[in-house]
């Protein structure tokens, strides 16, 4: 688990490497480092699975629960929302006006934060169109501040669920054995071991090296990727049986403490190319607002 200092020298080491990032990473360095305050402070009672229901689960190699059944501790995602839009105020210029209508509304009765929240969780497309469309922002903006908002708790709800999975054989799976998301990203560890993240709820899983992560595919043909000389920690996955792309981060090529949040900001680049290369990514959710 990387500290809050060792978050910020992250930061700081990928600015100056990466000059290009340094007013994104103003922005987000700064979120994460309040998320990572706000969690400290989460209370919120255990999630509790029968052991009727955990056998059946595991037997069928489903994941623990449903994202939206994962709790969430008002008060602090009220506070963290109403930091996070002055965070946008000062630092991301393209964020700044709807920062300003959800800062205010969020303090009138007309807005209900806990609404926008469940919202989120419940993934109710159609009202949160609804509710952009009231408020006149854009849709992945609301998005983006109610769920960095309640990213804490929906992390402390899957570290608190791991303790579930500890111990049984790893489901080598491409979907998230907490809350059954895709992955966002894909890491090798010290010994190569590579491992997905959870775009939801940020649970970290181990799976195959080989293959892709998306739709098993492990045909030769169909498995390739592409990588940068300047940025050799980075490499892209791509699977032509399912069009879908994974980035991948060496953690052996890299000399900083590792964030998956703060790389994944700072690779949009590649998700740009993977993109114009006709490739999508299932776990694209949350943290690719472009400022
Ligand atoms: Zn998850
Ligand atoms: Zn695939």
């Amino acid at each position: 688990m990387i500290t809050i200092e060792q978050l910020k020298q992250s930061s700081n080491l990928i600015k100056k490497i990466r000059p290009a990032y340094q007013p994104i990473l103003d922005f987000y360095a700064e979120v994460f480092l309040a998320q990572e305050k706000s969690k400290q402070n989460i209370v919120l009672p255990p999630l509790v699975i029968e052991p009727d229901l955990l056998r059946m689960k595991q037997k069928n190699e489903m994941p623990l629960i449903d994202q939206s059944e994962f709790l969430i501790d008002l008060k602090a995602s009220e506070e963290l929302f109403e930091e996070i839009c002055d965070l946008a105020y000062d630092f991301a210029p393209k964020l700044s006006s709807t920062a300003q209508i959800l800062k205010k509304m969020g303090q009138t009765d007309s807005f209900d934060l806990e609404t926008l929240f469940s919202t989120i969780l419940n993934n109710q497309s159609l009202t949160l169109q609804e509710m952009a469309e009231h408020l006149n922002v854009p849709e992945h903006e609301i998005i983006f501040f109610g769920y960095a908002s309640i990213a804490p708790s929906i992390r402390v709800c899957s570290e608190q669920l791991e303790a579930y999975i500890k111990d049984t054989p790893k489901l080598k799976k491409g979907y998230c054995p907490i809350c059954g998301n895709s992955p966002d990203m894909a890491f090798l560890d010290q010994d190569g071991k590579r491992h997905l993240k959870c775009c939801f709820c940020a649970h970290e899983w181990c799976v195959n090296r080989m293959g892709c992560v998306f739709c098993g595919n492990n045909e030769k043909e169909n498995q390739h990727y592409f990588f940068s000389d300047e940025e050799k920690e980075y490499r892209v996955s791509l699977c032509d049986n399912c069009h879908n792309y994974i980035k991948l981060v060496d953690l052996r090529q890299m000399d900083r403490a590792f964030y998956p949040q703060l790389e994944q900001i700072t690779t949009l680049h590649l998700d740009l190319q993977a993109r114009e290369k006709g490739y999508t990514n299932a776990g694209t959710l949350t943290n690719d607002v472009s400022l």
